[in-house]
């Protein structure tokens, strides 16, 4: 059997659009071996198999890309085969960027929408829901290329259920760099003038997701928000309430 290996070099907006992922799942599609990765100028990736599927997979590259990457140059250079097997992902190396196309923050996709909005959902209203589609990227980048510990969100360490979506090619969270929840990610905080918190979404006792839930009592003077307790969201847990307070705002 022919087997090539092939080095090919994509510039344009490319990172933090799923890129990546994308070429990892097409690796895997025509089962070749190699590895993908951001630099300085782009994503660059060495794919090794028979002759045919390579070609299938530079032609599918072509037409299959994320839909929000931008491709404006794509070299390929022949290499010598290896015999590398697998397809990974490497972490960045270390380097000088050159240039490269930051993608601008994007507005919340379809599905995380569905998910935001699914009570029985773990992100259940969590207002910094995001995956590979959408979310925050211009924002949140201090560095590039375009990793996590080149972001604002290098101080949030994933929780098991972010981390394993992370590193699950199958999940469209699979590298999604601002990956969060309300159990390990940025929290809201609303506050009344004079400080006085309205509600904040935090963790309940046991570390799972919990909301605290609020009515107002039209009856008062002003607005009077009343805490009718803290509800623990992951399913097995039934921690019910924190004491009750009430706030004027
Ligand atoms: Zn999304
Ligand atoms: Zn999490």
């Amino acid at each position: 059997m022919d087997v090539v290996r092939k080095q090919i070099q994509v510039r344009g907006i490319v990172q933090g659009v799923g890129f990546r992922p994308f070429v990892y799942r097409l690796a895997q599609r025509f089962h070749l071996h190699g590895h993908v990765r951001n630099t300085g100028d782009g994503v660059l990736m060495e794919v090794e198999g028979a002759a045919q599927p390579v070609e299938e997979f530079l032609a599918r590259m072509a037409c299959e890309r994320p839909p929000l990457a931008q491709v404006s140059e794509t070299v390929v250079t022949e290499l010598k085969a290896t015999g590398e097997t697998g397809f990974s992902v490497h972490a960045t190396r270390e380097e000088q960027p050159q240039f490269t196309l930051v993608s601008p923050d994007l507005a919340t996709c379809s599905d995380c929408l569905r998910e935001f909005t699914d009570s029985r959902d773990g992100r259940f209203a969590y207002p910094f829901i995001n995956c590979t589609n959408c979310g925050p990227r211009y924002s949140i980048i201090r560095d590039l290329p375009y990793d996590r510990p080149a972001t604002s969100m290098a101080v949030f360490r994933m929780c098991p259920r972010c981390q394993a979506e992370y590193e699950d090619p199958g999940s469209r969270r699979f590298h999604a760099e601002p990956n969060a929840c309300a159990a390990c990610g940025p929290s809201l905080t609303l506050e009344a003038p004079g400080g006085i918190r309205l509600t904040k979404n935090r963790r309940c006792a046991r570390g799972g997701a919990a909301s605290v839930v609020w009515r107002t009592n039209p009856g008062d003077q002003g607005t009077r928000w009343i805490s009718t307790g803290m509800r623990c969201r992951e399913r097995r847990c039934r921690t019910a309430a924190a004491p009750a307070q009430t706030a004027t705002g």
